[in-house]
């Protein structure tokens, strides 16, 4: 079975029993609400035919984040299954990008919030990106492409593949032949 490159809602249930029988094709969905949001639970997309419950209540250990915007879903951080097939993949509204693939080299960001990132950034001791997400109610991955897109251009840094700050000055490589101080 081919892999999906979308998730699918099959509605909501407060069971988890009663979810799985709901799931015909891969990245199908059901969350569990009891109170609260307790899982996902989907049919593992790359067609492997297995389950994979994602956990969102955070009294119960490690937890995912799940941002519902403009009725669609992404979960942060990535999929990542350490048995059987070991998809790896990110949920980013409905659209599933496979780790193992080009998938995130051909999201784009709006230049907006590039701008709104770098506005965020500090110019001293970089932070991670997870916390610049927070204090900008963003999407931590949209963050975080951000960051990357704002180090090519020059002008962040990224420490540790997750800390950001502003580049400063002395952070930039001068460009070979430019201008060169005699009296230095
Ligand atoms: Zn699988």
């Amino acid at each position: 079975m081919p892999r999906a490159h979308r998730i699918i809602s099959k509605g909501t249930t407060d069971k988890h029993a009663g979810a799985i029988g709901q799931l015909n094709a891969p990245g199908d969905y059901i969350l569990v609400v009891r109170g609260i949001p307790r899982t996902i639970v989907m049919a593992c997309p790359d067609g492997c035919g297995e389950t994979i419950t994602v956990n969102l209540d955070q009294r119960t250990g490690k937890a995912w984040h799940k941002y519902e915007r403009n009725g669609k879903l992404t979960i942060y951080p990535s999929i990542w299954r350490d048995t059987g097939c070991r998809a790896h993949f990110i949920v980013w509204y409905d659209h599933i990008l496979w780790c193992d693939s080009t998938d995130l080299a051909s999201v784009t960001i709006d230049e907006s919030l590039i701008e709104t990132v770098f506005n965020s950034l500090p110019t001293d001791s970089p932070i991670h990106f997870e916390m610049i997400a927070k204090l900008l109610h963003a999407i931590p991955w949209e963050v975080l492409w951000a960051g990357n897109e704002l180090v090519r251009r020059g002008r962040a840094v990224v420490v540790n593949k997750n800390n950001f700050k502003r580049s400063s000055n002395r952070d930039i490589p001068p460009a070979a032949g430019g201008c060169i101080n005699l009296l230095a």
